[in-house]
Formats: structure tokens, C-alpha cells, sequence
């Protein structure tokens, strides 16, 4: 052979797999819906599913009793652990990824917030020249631009001042300064149209968000490419029987994917249900809306250059607005599936399989099916996070006896 590269290899053994990846007559277990099995990554990806009989792999994980699922994406997410997207720095980028993969995330979109120009071509360059080179945690698989086009009517948490019609030109350089995978945007105001145009040629997901669109301007947003809504219910115009709006529109046409900050802070629990059973998992994307405060204490913290104040797992502005979340991937599938009713089997494509769908990522992420990417997540039968693993790399491990060679463990 050519390839001199010595390949690493991982086999998790006797995990508990989603059946629909498991081989024909594969060994009954408790789960409905679960079969046991092996999964072995050589190099970054996924190789086999299945039995995997004679163990040749350099590293054995044990994943007896535990859930293997696809890793967790997080399409939404500004900060952790002490550090912003926005900090615009290495330090921050990589630690956000350590602290996220602690949280079964595999991989995300650093998002942005509606700021000056410069700060925000700052956070997007950021993530061009080092997001590759972070190798500890979660990988980060671009940019998820939130503002500042959007609707002064509903900022949110987003700096109201900073707010500002579209311009094709700031886009232009946002592209060209790094991975610039998805936009939030208010599709009524003048100049969108345009804009998602000229995303949607550079292979932009477009989603509308803190947005006062009506139904009609969605249902036109959605002919002209946006086919995703930030953060569903939250900074949108309301579902009104004669004038359905945004929420109307985000729950009623079946093409368009739903963010939902499962914390159920942002979201009473009851709407969480009436979304997953107007969309369905497979239109389900579950986000965090993280901000520099997860994983960290109560306590005074900053968002988009406001102060913040943190307590009892709510985020808020001075004026009592909600501002972002401390939510993490795993709590949000617990939350979901404590929602909804839906067992593991059913609930866990929203923290993955969908988001990666959503992004046009579904060929390569969010299943385990050979030749995919190696991201994967063991959780114990509570949901409780056991490893993560990234590109066949285990960068965290709650019980180290569980790894047979624990010179592979990247970090933990
Ligand atoms: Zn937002």
C-alpha cells in the first residue's frame, strides 16, 4: 500500500445501537428499539457496525449498558465555559470546544451576535484560521451568523443598536474571512430577499429569526431558500388564528427545520410538544443558545457587550430579557424527551442525525453507518454523558476504566 499513515483505531464494544444501524438479527436487548452491537473507527471515520469478533483495534471503549449514538450538533451556540464567540481568539474557541464535547457535542457553529461589522468579520476570521487546528473537543464546522439583519421588533438579546438593514457587501466579506454556513435573518425587512439570494450561492443555510414576518412573507421567504427558524417560538411573531405569522409558518411548512431551546425556560414544555408533533424529529433541531456562563456559577456575566445576570438557570438582561441560555446538548435531550413522551429511540435524531440534515451535512454526520465521520456519544441509561468521541478520538471519558489504552484519550 501507498498509505504509509499508520491509521488509530477505536472499537466501542456492546454498546446499545439505534436498531435501524445494526445488521440483520442482531442480539435482543431491553431496549426497545435499541440492538446491541460494536462500532470500530479507523482513523476519523466510522468503519463497521455490528459484531465486530476478534478485537484488533489499538483502544477498546467498553459501552456495556450504554446508549452509542450519533455525536451531538449544536447549530446554535455563542459561548461556555468563561468564553464568547465573539472573543474573536484561539483560547476561546478551544476551550468552547473542550467544554461542549463534556456535553456529548461533536461539533458546532460558533454563532455570532448582531454587532459592529468589524467585530463580528473578527469572530468569522477567527473561526477561519483556527478552527481547523482545535483537535481537543468538539469540532467546529463553521460559523452560524445570528443578526444583525434582523427585526428591530424583535431583538431579543440581540443589541438593538447594532441593528441594521442587509448589506450585501458586509456579507461578501464575512464569506471571504471564514465558514460562514448559516444566517439568521428577518426575511420582511427591505433588502433580504437579496441577501438570501446571495447565501443561498454561497451554500448559505438561510433561517429566519427575530423576525415580525407574516405567514405570507414566510411562506415567500421559504420559495426564495430559507428553510430553517432560529430558535422556535422565541423572537418571532406569535401564532394568531387569523394571522399566523411566524410561529404559524415555522410549524406548518413541513419543509422548514425548527431550532427549540429545550431548557424549558425559553420554552413551556406543553409548546415543545405542539412543535415536535407539528414538525416531527426529523424537523426537530435542538439547540443550546449557550452563552459564556454554562458551565460556570450564578452570577454577573456579558453577552453581546450587556451585562448579563445569571441565576437559578435563566440568563437575563437588566431589563428582565431573556439572554441566552446555560443549557447543555445532554439536558436538552432529557428535557425534550420528558416534553414530548418520545423514548431515546425516537428523540435522539434532533440532537443530531437532523441538525446535520438541516445543514446538508446528513452524508457524512449524524448516523453510524460506515464511512461516516467518527463523532459519537455514549450515554448510560439515565442520559447521563459516559464519553464523547471525536473523528475516532476520545476526548471524554467519565469512567477512565471503561478504556482499554488510555494513551489515546486526547483529554478529559
Ligand atoms: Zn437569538
Amino acid at each position: 500500500m501507498n498509505n504509509s499513515v499508520a491509521l488509530s483505531s477505536l472499537q466501542l464494544r456492546h454498546g446499545l445501537l439505534p436498531a435501524e444501524f445494526a445488521p440483520a438479527n442482531p442480539p435482543a436487548t431491553g431496549q426497545a428499539g435499541f440492538v446491541t452491537g460494536d462500532v470500530l473507527a479507523v482513523g476519523d471515520k466510522i468503519q463497521h457496525v455490528g459484531d465486530v469478533a476478534s478485537a484488533t483495534a489499538q483502544a477498546v471503549l467498553d459501552a456495556t449498558g450504554c446508549f452509542v449514538l450519533p455525536g451531538f450538533i449544536d447549530l446554535h451556540v455563542h459561548g461556555g465555559a468563561g468564553y464568547d464567540a465573539m472573543d474573536a481568539t484561539p483560547e476561546a474557541l478551544a476551550q468552547m470546544a473542550h467544554f461542549f464535547a463534556r456535553h456529548g457535542v461533536t461539533a458546532f457553529l460558533a454563532t455570532t451576535m448582531t454587532a459592529p461589522h468589524d467585530a463580528i468579520l473578527a469572530a468569522v476570521a477567527a473561526v477561519g484560521q483556527w478552527g481547523e487546528t482545535i483537535t481537543t473537543g468538539a469540532r467546529i464546522i463553521g460559523v452560524h451568523v445570528e443578526g444583525p439583519y434582523i427585526s428591530p421588533k424583535f431583538p431579543g438579546a440581540q443589541p438593538a443598536a447594532y441593528i441594521r438593514p442587509p448589506s450585501l457587501r458586509e456579507f461578501a466579506e464575512l464569506v471571504a474571512a471564514g465558514p460562514v454556513r448559516m444566517i439568521t435573518l428577518a426575511p420582511e425587512v427591505d433588502g433580504a430577499a437579496a441577501l438570501i439570494a446571495a447565501a443561498r450561492q454561497q451554500g448559505v443555510t438561510v433561517v429566519w429569526g427575530h423576525t415580525n414576518a407574516t405567514y405570507e412573507e414566510c411562506v415567500q421567504a421559504a420559495e426564495r431558500g430559507v428553510t430553517q427558524a432560529t430558535h422556535t417560538y422565541n423572537a418571532m411573531s406569535g401564532l394568531h388564528h387569523r394571522k399566523p405569522g411566524v410561529l404559524g409558518a415555522t410549524l406548518a411548512l413541513d419543509q422548514i427545520y425548527a431550532q427549540l431551546i429545550a431548557d424549558n425556560i425559553h420554552v413551556h414544555p406543553a409548546a415543545m410538544n405542539v412543535l415536535a408533533r407539528c414538525k416531527g424529529v426529523a424537523r426537530t433541531v435542538l439547540i443550546t443558545d449557550a452563552m459564556r456562563a454554562a458551565g460556570l456559577p450564578d452570577g454577573e456575566y456579558e453577552l453581546g457587550g450587556q451585562p448579563v445576570t445569571v441565576s437559578d438557570g435563566s440568563c437575563r438582561l437588566t431589563d428582565g430579557t431573556l439572554a441566552g441560555s446555560i443549557l447543555t446538548m445532554e439536558r436538552a435531550l432529557v428535557n425534550f424527551m420528558a416534553a414530548t413522551g418520545l423514548p431515546l429511540a425516537a428523540a435522539w435524531p434532533a440532537t443530531s442525525r437532523t441538525p446535520a440534515q438541516s445543514l446538508g451535512l446528513g452524508p457524512r454526520y449524524g448516523a453510524l453507518t460506515p464511512g461516516y465521520q467518527a463523532d459519537l456519544v455514549l450515554l448510560d441509561a439515565t442520559c447521563q454523558l459516559m464519553a464523547t468521541v471525536v473523528g475516532g478520538q476520545v476526548v471524554y471519558l467519565r469512567e477512565s476504566a471503561r478504556l482499554s489504552n488510555r494513551s489515546t484519550l486526547i483529554s478529559s
